[in-house]
């Protein structure tokens, strides 16, 4: 067994973050994606199933959410330039920023207003179709809005689903459960804002609160579900179900690509940036956009300074066999998203061979970044949402960043590039509490 020590001899980085320092890591594993594919478990069929399953959904969606209904049912945010921002950000960092810049408004998903409501609902749509196909009362050709009945909800209530949360997964399962029928329990870490736990228990929605992190609501999440019969349990660190989900949003984000026009070849290449919690968000849409750029995308991972444990999985290659709290960190942070100390090693082995790097960022700078967003472009966001907006400002400023353009030969075609933040959380936000964050950024340099 290495200890600790070991770990930091070996990789000086680790040092950095002990130290809850930003830092800036290029993923010495990836590989050039046909190779790296070939190494994984899932592939373009698992997505397409997933997309199908979401068409099929489309007319329920579209009928038990009127907000859905503009878009017949699928479940899908906007994408929208932020040239202003990435004039902010020079300022901000000094430094010349070159190619589009994109916002990927995950924030304004429709139902629960994150990132969640891509894989957290899929899964939950996909459990009761299970259940609906084995008991005759559902079959594939049906238009699904004949689950909003008082039969199908009543069949519903016998079953239970169960997930563990820091918030806004719970809002999804919660709330996507709820309407079907089912009986859901949202098991809360810490971290949780009072105003999720609310909304979900005004939907009817059990909530159990702990005064642990993460890792704690899950195991009791899992707990629960092994004792009570027809209890499914939705697992955050494990489910392929989930990062299928999340993954479906890659072919949307093409099309939108392709209606304002822009193509994404050798010569425009796309840099994505993903804030990452236990890893299933990102890592299903980084695993996606793979699938349809290859080697022309290039994700990365965005996590607090406080807890970096992706990023201390991927480095050590022990994924959830090490958590931020081994190496004394301490997994507190104002991002609630993404305040999680042990990774997903399904998720950290899926993405190793093609996932471009990863960054860590202060909770401080994430209030600045979430006033900045704010003040020149008007879109409001919580703060884990922030975490991928200082990416292109690491990838031109940091020392490995910049040995990442040239190491892939991409010097000459920054000015051609595409960088899409992906903002993972926000609209959902209380009025005052969103005030509380804009007042908490303490920068005075205009
Ligand atoms: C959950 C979440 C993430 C990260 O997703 P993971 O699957 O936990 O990695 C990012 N941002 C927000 C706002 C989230 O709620």
């Amino acid at each position: 067994m290495k200890t600790i020590q070991d770990w930091i001899n070996e990789n000086p980085l680790i040092n950095e973050l002990v130290a809850t320092k930003e830092v800036f890591w290029s993923n010495p594993k990836k590989e050039a994606f046909q190779t790296g594919l070939k190494k994984l478990s899932l592939n373009e069929n698992d997505v397409e199933d997933a997309e199908e399953r979401l068409k099929r959904f489309a007319p329920y969606i579209a009928k038990v959410f009127p907000e859905t209904r503009k878009l017949g049912g699928i479940i899908e945010s906007p994408l929208v330039p932020i040239q202003a921002m990435r004039e902010k950000l020079s300022n901000m960092y000094k430094t010349p920023l070159e190619g589009r810049f994109l916002l990927k408004c995950d924030s304004h998903l429709p139902i629960s207003g994150s990132i969640k409501a891509r894989g957290g609902i899929y899964e939950v749509l996909k459990h009761a179709e299970t259940l609906a196909l084995q008991h005759g009362l559902l079959s594939v050709e049906d238009d699904y809005s004949i689950l909003d009945s008082e039969k199908l909800r009543n069949f519903f209530s016998d079953y239970s689903i169960a997930v563990g949360s820091t918030g806004n997964l719970g809002l999804s399962i919660g709330i996507m459960s709820s309407k079907l029928g089912f009986n859901v329990t949202v098991h809360m870490s810490a971290d949780a804002k009072k105003w999720k736990k609310d909304l979900l228990r005004s939907k009817g929605v059990t909530v159990i609160e702990y005064k642990e992190d993460y890792s704690k609501a899950v195991e009791e999440g899992r707990k629960q579900a092994t004792s009570q019969p027809n209890c499914y349990f939705i697992d955050d660190e494990n489910s392929r179900d989930l990062f299928l989900g999340y993954a479906v949003a890659a072919s949307r984000l093409k099309n939108q690509l392709e209606e304002i026009d822009i193509t994404i070849d050798e010569n425009h290449p796309l840099f994505v940036y993903l804030p990452c919690g236990v890893g299933g968000g990102p890592g299903g849409v980084a695993f996606g956009l793979k699938l349809l750029y290859q080697d022309r995308v290039h994700c990365f991972f965005a996590e607090p300074t406080h807890s970096p444990c992706m990023l201390l999985g991927l480095i050590t290659g022990l994924h959830d066999q090490i958590s931020v709290q081994d190496v004394g960190i301490d997994n507190v942070t104002a991002a609630d998203g993404l305040a999680v100390g042990r990774p997903s090693r399904f998720v950290g082995q899926t993405i190793e061979p093609l996932l471009s790097g990863s960054y860590t960022v202060s909770d401080q700078e994430l209030f600045k970044l979430l006033k900045a967003m704010a003040d020149t472009e008007n879109i409001q966001l919580e703060p884990s949402a922030l975490a991928g907006a200082i990416g292109p400002v690491k990838l031109s400023m940091e020392k490995d960043g910049r040995s990442y353009i040239q190491q892939h030969h991409l010097t000459e075609h920054m000015k051609n590039a595409v960088h899409l933040i992906w903002a993972t959380g926000g609209s959902m936000v209380p009025k005052e509490i969103m005030e509380e964050y804009m007042s908490a950024c303490h920068d005075n340099e205009e």
